[in-house]
């Protein structure tokens, strides 16, 4: 089993408090297309001929991909890679973007699954943010998305400046309401080189406030068990049967392709990461000469990727896969060094599986790096 990532870099505007690689230019899209059915052909043996099980269009917005760019790489895949009969595809679209006439086409091209980028449904923060979507759109066009798509996840962020726990809830009660069976949800974070970064620094908008954010998600883990939804990673919740196939394999260490400028894959034992540059892609890419760099992982690594990766998991660390890999010494080792999170109630083991509770899913990251080799 294998997935595909395609990154299509190209957005309308840069959202506030967005790191991901994107231009909000599309001069060189045809260009940056042609390099990436390049790059597909190129790779094809890259998975081992796998079945691939999964292909995910991810960005920057593919939606604002044209209708016959997305064929032309759907039509690639198909031919040089045995994708599965059933694999789940998905697209990240905005709202803005979504109309009948695209999804009807999408779904033509056997794209199943869409991925909006609502963020908020209150205009005041969608401004705040410099989405491209007003309200209004996030709204409508998830009604229109619902009514010709049943698997459909949207993204919300909680934590900002602006949003009051009153409003948060409006939000998450909204996408119950509308039957969204997945729903991803980030705290705002603040990352260094965007624009909301510069704000906070130049003091125009005032920082996150880490108090209000660790009580959001607390109320949000609450409010989408009460609905239904399964809480199967940290920011990742679905409704039965609507977990995000593509990302589950990530967190299981399944084989991936990243095509397109700052893509990432992996095929086991080593990680490699595309340049994070359209016109430096599509030279190299062009030319045969890609542009990328290559990590080949250690054990320790690896072994550390998956403490990080399975803790943040539903299912949690499985203390006898970790002794079958790399000995006994490492789970007793783990074992002894999760004694003081389940004495402070931050992590329970049940069955072999050490999983964080509701307090624990706080401060995933700062446990896992504690239990670092
Ligand atoms: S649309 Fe998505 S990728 Fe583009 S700037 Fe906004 S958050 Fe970033």
């Amino acid at each position: 089993m294998a997935g595909i990532y395609l990154h299509i870099p190209f957005c309308k505007q840069a959202c506030t408090y967005c790191n991901f690689h994107f231009a909000t230019s599309l001069r060189y899209k045809d260009d940056l297309i042609a390099a990436m059915r390049k790059e597909i052909v190129a790779e094809k043996e890259y998975l081992k001929g796998e079945s691939v099980n999964t292909i995910y269009f991810g960005g920057g917005t593919p939606s604002l991909l044209p209708i016959a760019d997305c064929r032309l790489l759907i039509a690639d895949l198909l031919e040089n890679y045995p994708v599965a009969a059933d694999a789940e595809i998905t697209l990240e679209a905005n709202p803005d973007d979504i109309s009948t006439g695209k999804l009807k086409a999408w779904k033509t091209l056997g794209i199943n699954r869409l991925s909006i980028g609502v963020q908020s449904f209150f205009e005041e923060e969608l401004r705040w943010m410099n989405r491209a979507h007003n309200a209004q759109q996030a709204i409508g066009n998830l009604q229109l998305a619902r009514s010709e798509f049943d698997n459909i996840t949207m993204d919300l962020i909680y934590g900002s400046p602006l949003l009051t726990d009153g409003m948060w809830m409006q939000n998450v009660q909204r996408a119950v309401g509308l039957n969204i069976p997945h729903l991803s949800c980030y705290a705002l974070t603040v990352e260094e080189k965007t624009p909301l970064h510069k704000n906070i620094s130049l003091h125009k908008t005032v920082d996150v406030d880490s108090d209000k954010q660790a009580r959001q998600f607390l109320l949000l883990m609450q409010w989408l068990r009460t609905a239904g939804y399964e809480h199967y990673e940290v920011s990742n919740f679905a409704k039965p049967g609507f977990r995000s196939r593509h990302n589950s394999s990530y967190w299981k260490g399944t084989p991936y392709l990243g095509i397109g400028p700052s893509a990432h894959s992996f095929n086991g034992m080593e990680r490699r990461w595309n340049v994070a540059n359209n016109s430096a892609y599509i030279k190299g890419t062009s030319e045969g000469i890609p542009q990328r760099e290559t990590e080949v992982l250690s054990s320790t690594q690896q072994l550390n990727e998956t403490l990080m990766i399975s803790l943040r998991t539903m299912e949690g660390i499985d203390l006898n896969k970790i002794q079958t890999t790399w000995g006994e010494n490492e789970r007793k080792r783990i074992e002894n060094d999760l004694k003081r999170y389940v004495s402070n109630g931050l992590v329970k083991i049940n069955n072999a599986h050490a999983q964080l509770t509701d307090e624990g899913m706080l401060r995933a990251d700062g446990i896992a790096s504690d239990l670092f080799v």
